[in-house]
């Protein structure tokens, strides 16, 4: 179901976690609110499900105003970090709890339930294991518990509250995956919440990037990768370099160094250049950024490198193929960025 949030604001004791957010999250989609601790990204999500009320703003599911509904009106689908499973229950009678306690004149029969628990048990993977109990399983295996009896009452919205966050790396990465199949194949719209990069570009069809409370962009994968509208956002969803430069009559110009290449239209005057690893070419003439090479190494199909560029600046960080590395051992390299991005300060 389409979830629509406007101008929502929240309030705890006065202190805003949430200020102005407003999202369209259409049906079926899967959403990701990325963004470091802190940043509302919880407490977005506690709005949708009606478990904190908004100080100010309104939640609409499909095209009713859902503000005020309680979390079981909202057919909800939660799964949280550590989500607490039924310990004293089977794995199929956790999926099949949700069923088993509706109101009589929603509930299916018995044999339905246990069907539906089954074929969820199919779609997560874990067949064979419904009279198992959640100490018999490992932690990824209880958490995809956990999704099946989220999706057991065919929630209107899926809210995943870093589902993966307490999982080893190896296991985050395949259960990534997982999910975005069983999503593909389910078409629950999704929210997904997550302070890891990795995982929000790999799953979400859009990112919500969110810093103090606030939306900062929102996007594709794409979209806030290539074009990102602020530093913040440029730096969060990957690996940045940032240069204070000088732009005159369209020529970029860092440390009295024209880097040859041209920002057209930008007007003359300081600005902060943005540049990620990988995106920028080794050069051996005059123009470019000079530097001492102060760290290489291999990683696996790259080779990081860590430049020196003087004046107290912050190490730059590039990405190079390793072929190009060949002169790197004498130390000194020039090199210019061949895709950036200009922020001029407020
Ligand atoms: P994390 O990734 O650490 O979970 P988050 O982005 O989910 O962070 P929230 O949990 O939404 O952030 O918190 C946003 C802000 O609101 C924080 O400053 C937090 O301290 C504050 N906050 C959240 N819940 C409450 C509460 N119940 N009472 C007071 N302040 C709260």
């Amino acid at each position: 179901m389409e979830v629509r949030v406007q101008n929502l604001r929240k309030e705890f004791d006065r202190f805003p976690a949430l200020h102005d957010v407003s999202l369209d999250i259409r049906s079926g989609e899967l959403i990701a609110l990325l963004g470091p601790s802190g940043s509302g990204k919880t407490t977005l999500l506690r709005l949708i499900a009606g478990l904190e009320s908004p100080t100010e703003g309104l939640i609409y599911f499909g095209d009713e105003d859902a503000s005020r509904k309680s979390v079981q009106e909202r057919n909800i689908g939660f799964v949280f970090q550590h989500y607490a499973l039924f310990r004293h229950m089977t794995v199929l009678d956790n999926v099949a709890f949700g069923l088993k306690v509706r109101h009589s004149s929603r509930r299916p029969p018995r044999d339905e339930i246990r069907r539906r628990a089954l074929e969820l048990l199919d779609l997560v993977q874990l067949p064979g294991l419904e009279k198992r109990y959640p100490a018999q399983l490992s932690g990824g295996q209880r958490q995809r518990v956990a999704l099946a009896r989220a999706m057991a009452v065919e929630p209107n919205v899926l809210l995943l509250d870093e589902p993966f966050g307490a999982l080893d790396a190896q296991v985050r990465k395949d259960l990534r995956k997982w999910l975005r199949e069983i999503h593909d194949r389910t078409g629950h719209t999704t929210v997904f919440v997550t302070h890891d990069q990795d995982e929000a570009m790999e799953l979400a069809d859009r990112v919500v990037v969110m810093s103090q409370g606030a939306i900062e962009q929102v996007g594709t994968p794409d979209d806030v990768y290539d074009h990102p509208n602020s530093p913040f956002v440029f730096g969060f969803v990957g690996q940045s370099n940032c240069l204070k430069v000088k732009i005159s009559n369209g020529d970029i110009w860092f440390d009295g160094r024209s880097l040859g290449i041209r920002a057209e239209g930008e007007a003359d005057g300081e600005a902060s250049l943005y540049f990620r690893p990988h995106d920028i070419e080794v050069r051996d003439g005059t123009e470019g950024i000079a530097g001492v090479v102060t760290s290489s190494r291999r990683v696996a199909g790259t080779r990081h490198v860590e430049i020196d560029i003087g004046h107290g600046h912050p190490l730059i960080e590039l990405e190079l193929p390793p072929a190009a590395a060949g002169g790197l051992e004498h130390g000194g390299i020039a090199f210019r960025p061949t895709r950036w991005k200009l922020f001029r300060s407020a």
